[in-house]
């Protein structure tokens, strides 16, 4: 599952190997993949731009080109991009590809479809894409408690819904929300505004923790290599749904949230 972590890791294995780069072609397999401009805009305005930089803002990865273009693409739940070489068979769910030197491509791959690339200058593309609404970034380092705090207090609405806005906190999906929360040991049903300042504390601890080791393990896919990730194994709660929680041995509860999938501890989540 693409969330944070995974992003960033490919966002960091983009910086490595790409930056520098200049796209010959792009080859669109899926029209419904490039979300503006139209596929044949898209694909004309890529031909022989370099890659000079590869950034992350909530799950979006963002690359500015030469002649001050930006390319965005996001993953949804669980596309990614692979650097292969060009004569490798291309998989069924392709979206875009990227044809560079040196025979290697960058595909854009999506088992279910929903993830999208978009192209343009970087205010236009920032404005179609609502990045300048995008709260603070739970990975950065100026991410500190009082930044959590604000962020929380006077929202309406119950934990769980409030830590998955991006607006209102980039960095958090589903998977890390819940993790967050188990780790930080406070029930995602809890009004947001209701955190004391020592769970405030424990719950920014936990965020980071989570994104972070998420991080380390190098996520649960693929990065941008082929290399499998081996965060799926560190999961305490999430999908665990009647498994005894790690910490206290009670069953995981199951409950929908805002019609996400939530899994907690009903013992040790207060
Ligand atoms: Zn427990």
């Amino acid at each position: 599952m693409a969330e944070v972590p995974e992003v960033e890791i490919i966002v960091r294995d983009l910086r490595e190997a790409m930056v520098g780069r200049t796209i010959r072609t792009a080859e669109v397999l899926q029209p419904a993949s490039v979300r503006y401009p139209t596929f044949e805009e898209f694909t004309a305005s890529l031909k022989d731009r370099t890659i000079l930089d590869a950034q992350r803002r909530a799950k979006y990865i963002l690359l500015p080109l030469s002649g001050d273009l930006l390319l965005a693409v996001h993953f949804a739940l669980w596309g990614t991009l692979m650097l292969v070489p060009a004569e490798q068979p291309r998989l069924p769910e392709t979206l875009i590809i990227w044809h560079f030197d040196q025979d290697k491509d960058l595909r854009f791959v999506d088992k279910l479809g929903y993830a999208r690339a978009a192209l343009g200058p970087p205010d236009v593309l920032a404005e179609k894409l609502d990045l300048n609404s995008l709260g603070p970034e739970a990975l950065d380092p100026g991410f500190t408690v009082d930044v959590l705090a604000r962020q929380l207090s006077q929202r309406r609405g119950v934990l769980k819904t409030v830590l998955l806005n991006q607006r209102i906190l980039a960095g958090l999906g589903n998977r890390d929300a819940d993790e967050s929360m188990w780790l930080a040991g406070i029930d995602p049903q809890r009004p947001a505004a209701s955190l004391s300042t020592k769970e405030l504390t424990w719950l920014h601890d936990a965020i980071v923790r989570v994104l972070n080791e998420g991080i380390a393990l190098r996520g649960t896919q693929r990065d941008l290599f082929g290399r499998k990730g081996q965060a799926v194994h560190r999961r305490n709660i999430f999908e665990k749904t009647g498994e005894p929680c790690p910490r206290c041995g009670t069953r995981i509860k199951y409950v929908r949230i805002g019609s996400r999938n939530t899994h907690y501890c009903p013992n040790c989540q207060h």
